[in-house]
């Protein structure tokens, strides 16, 4: 899953940005609202966390212009201001979720799973598929009850397949949803992700779950109902 912080009070920024690549996301940052709102405009994040208070632009007036361009990225507003009517004022532009500061993390990061899993049609905290289950709070993966232990990045890649099964997702979508801005695209890594990932996953279990489309990219397959 890919973040995108706009965020001009740079410690905090560095802070969330690492506490998030903690938990497998890929986070890119944007000090100022134009820049922001021209990340958002370019890149298929997976959610934006976004604060009021920006040089440049500010938080609803990004919101705004990304609303009015169709685009409906999960956005959290993040702001000092601990008025009411920021908070409704936001909600009804079209925020998911409004964080006053200062929060706690841990508070971030649950509402932040939450509006992404709304977004993806993902209610619950567990997804199943077969017998291979992950835990999306807890980020960890278990195949016939046994614990896979998978790094960060292998749980991501993992994550992203199961959370769009049924679809084949090519090596650059996985690059955009699982790296930051930094990645070199070029590279094969993806492949050698999931080689990795079927190893823990797939070997010794006579279903195999990661399917591969030949010169097109990697899927799950969606459960008969
Ligand atoms: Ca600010």
């Amino acid at each position: 899953m890919k973040i995108l912080i706009v965020e001009d009070e740079q410690r905090l920024a560095a802070l969330l940005k690492k506490g998030l690549e903690e938990q497998s996301y890929a986070v890119d940052l944007c000090f100022d609202g134009e820049e922001g709102l021209y990340m958002a405009e370019t890149y298929p994040y997976d959610a934006v966390l976004l604060d009021v208070m920006l040089p440049q632009m500010d938080g609803f007036t990004v919101l705004d212009s990304l609303r009015k361009q169709g685009i409906d990225v999960p956005v959290l507003m993040l702001t000092a201001r601990t008025e009411v009517e920021s908070r409704v004022k936001g909600l009804n532009r079209g925020a998911d979720d409004y964080i006053p500061k200062p929060f706690d993390f841990t508070e971030l990061l649950a509402r932040l799973t939450a509006v992404i899993r709304r977004n993806k049609g993902q209610p619950a905290s567990t997804v199943q598929v077969a017998d291979l289950c992950l835990d999306l709070n807890a980020k960890t993966a278990t195949r016939a009850e046994k614990k896979i232990l998978l790094s960060a990045k292998e749980y991501a890649v993992l994550e992203y397949l199961v959370l769009n099964k049924g679809r084949v997702i090519s090596r650059t979508e996985f690059s955009e949803h699982v790296y930051d801005e930094n990645f070199d695209l070029d590279s094969n890594i993806i492949d050698v992700f999931i080689n990795k990932i079927r190893k823990k996953i797939d070997v010794g279990h006579e279903q195999k779950l990661i399917k591969t489309k030949r010169g097109v990219g990697y899927y799950i397959d969606k459960e008969e109902e």
